[in-house]
């Protein structure tokens, strides 16, 4: 340090920089899988270290699909020890479920009142799932978007890690909060999605993306055998007929998924197409790489799972150290609304 330096007065200490806060939130429908964590887990547990980061397990949204009360607790149960063992840490990040903080319904209600039905109904996962489940085409399914912006916009969350199949409902939240900001003046930010090297992970069908509702998935945490069985069943290069066929890496998805496993992606890429390898060989050589990768983190899960209590813990922790930010933002959105008196926005305001 200079003489000049240490004659001066003390310099004045700097206000600690606040971090951007990120919020996502996954659906408690099974244990996780390729996709989830490809396009997403991956984003979340990089992030936690440098953002204040909100994770979140939404049980009311898979009510949209799920009837069955006993089954939904044991996959938000499930859901939470699986992120746990990938990676999510409870002291650097927090971890909740949806429906312990309930205000995420109040703020859906008002935030519906600012959005047209129209732009609910162009949805794509509206049509996918009036598809999907055609005899249960619940209210719940047109307006999960709306609950989607509140789960975010309640936080003040400005970035958004997602898989690119949640694009089009991330649009529809920064046009509500467009919508809502010119009623009643700037409240929320506009939140913006946060994509990792592989924001689209196609299915073991090789044709449509990995999905729990599609049953075309990799239980990265589930049994060796499950994983072995599902690689083998995976669809690779359709042109490829005979082993000593060349084939074409950059469309088979079992080369494409060897990028994330191991840096000899390019060296099982140019056996592929030179026929040096078959695609027999390259699923196995994936089956293994899948196995070993996420041994470690399947270990943990079957310790999470049996110690529920933990796993409780961790999330009513999660949700209580949310609940001065969420009633901070009910207070300033009902003063803003008309629903209170204007003497709670100053309270609001201070956090
Ligand atoms: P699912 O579609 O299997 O029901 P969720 O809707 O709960 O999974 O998704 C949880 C997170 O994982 C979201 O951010 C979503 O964008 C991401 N995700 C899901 N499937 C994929 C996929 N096939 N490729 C990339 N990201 C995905």
């Amino acid at each position: 340090m200079s003489a000049l330096a240490t004659a001066s007065a003390p310099a004045p200490v700097e206000a600690p920089q606040a971090r951007a806060r990120i919020f996502s939130g996954i659906q408690p429908s099974g244990i996780v899988h390729l996709g989830n964590d490809l396009g997403a887990v991956r984003n979340y547990v990089r992030l936690q270290s440098e953002y204040e980061a909100i994770y979140c397990i939404v049980d009311y949204h898979a009510l949209t699909s799920t009837h069955d009360a006993d089954l939904l607790r044991e996959r938000t149960r499930e859901m939470a020890a699986s992120l746990l063992a990938l990676g999510l840490d409870p002291e650097r990040c927090t971890l909740f479920v949806q429906s312990h903080r309930p205000e995420h319904t109040e703020l859906a209600w008002l935030l519906a009142t600012v959005t047209p039905v129209s732009w609910l109904e162009r949805t794509p996962t509206y049509k996918e799932k009036r598809e999907q489940q055609p005899n249960d085409i619940n209210h719940g399914l047109l307006t999960y978007p709306v609950l989607q912006a509140a789960d975010i916009v309640i936080y003040k969350a400005t970035l958004v890690p997602v898989g690119k199949d949640q694009a089009a409902h991330l649009e529809l939240s920064r046009e509500i909060v467009r919508s809502f900001n010119n009623r009643y003046g700037d409240t929320f930010p506009q939140p913006q999605a946060v994509y990792t090297e592989a924001p689209v992970v196609l299915g073991t069908d090789g044709v449509r993306k990995m999905s729990k509702s599609l049953g075309n998935t990799i239980d990265i945490l589930g049994p060796p055998e499950l994983i072995r069985k599902q690689v083998t069943s995976m669809v690779t290069d359709t042109k490829r007929i005979l082993r000593t066929d060349p084939g074409r890496p950059e469309v088979c998805n079992v080369c494409r998924l060897h990028r994330f496993f191991g840096p000899d992606f390019e060296e099982i890429w140019e056996g592929e197409r030179t026929a040096r390898t078959g695609c027999v060989d390259t699923k196995k050589l994936l089956a293994d790489r899948i196995v070993a990768h996420y041994s470690p983190a399947r270990e943990r899960f079957l310790e999470l799972i049996a110690n529920p209590s933990l796993v409780e813990r961790i999330l009513e922790s999660g949700a209580d150290r949310l609940r001065p930010k969420a009633e901070a933002t009910m207070a300033e959105v009902r003063a803003k609304m008309g629903l209170r008196s204007g003497s709670w926005t100053q309270a609001a305001c201070s956090l």
